[in-house]
């Protein structure tokens, strides 16, 4: 009898309730279109970033890691959790940095911390596109600030990204096939280019300045 009252606690107690969210896609499934299009964005925030979020669910349920924030998780976990946290994390990341009517150009500190290091905003986009066109497999190509405040292009493998190495993420191009394969089919390097019209520089200044 105790043991039953015991379980029906637990059972009633057991929160039903998801610990991590999908966060809603910031603009609407159709407004990046035509270098996003609708049904890449219904599979790319829908099915795939909703599967990463459920999987963490699923890994982190009565564990420690489900008190914590995507953050901490990324900093402390590894295999599964971390490469769950880490995608669910990214792709939210990813999502607000495309607009509907993004600023089409850096200015100020930003700017100037570009054209110092890079040239121009031309050539760091140009060596971001070749970061992004010869990543192997899946991954992301990020912009970074480390803590002596240099810029840096990361080629992450998988789910790999800025924070796990210490570094402010300011900027996330997702190379998985996912991202591009619907519209693009096997031309990465065509799917990057076009996503440049849909990168908010407003939403990286913001970054940037620390906000
Ligand atoms: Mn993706």
């Amino acid at each position: 009898m105790k043991l039953l009252l015991l379980t029906l606690l637990l059972m009633t107690t057991e929160p039903a309730t998801k610990t991590f969210t999908l966060e809603p896609l910031p603009y609407g499934y159709d407004m990046l279109a035509p270098e996003v299009s609708e049904e890449t964005l219904r599979y790319h925030h829908d099915k795939h970033t909703a599967a990463y979020v459920n999987k963490l669910n699923e890994l982190t349920a009565g564990t420690p890691y489900a008190k914590m924030t995507l953050e901490e998780i990324i900093e402390k976990s590894d295999g599964a959790i971390f490469n769950n946290a880490a995608q669910a994390w990214n792709h939210n990341f990813y999502f607000a940095t495309l607009s509907p009517a993004p600023k089409t150009a850096p200015e100020g500190a930003l700017l100037e911390a570009i054209t110092d290091q890079y040239g121009s905003v031309e050539k760091l986009k140009a060596q971001m596109n070749a970061a992004a066109a010869s990543l192997f497999g899946s991954g992301w190509v990020w912009l970074a600030e480390d803590n002596d405040g240099k810029l840096n292009i990361l080629s992450c493998p998988n789910a790999d990204n800025p924070l796990r190495h210490g570094q402010k993420p300011l900027l996330a191009i997702d190379v998985w096939e996912h991202a591009y394969y619907i519209d693009y089919r096997n031309a990465r390097a065509d799917a990057v280019q076009a996503l440049w019209k849909r990168i908010d520089w407003k939403k990286i200044e913001e970054r940037y300045n620390g906000k």
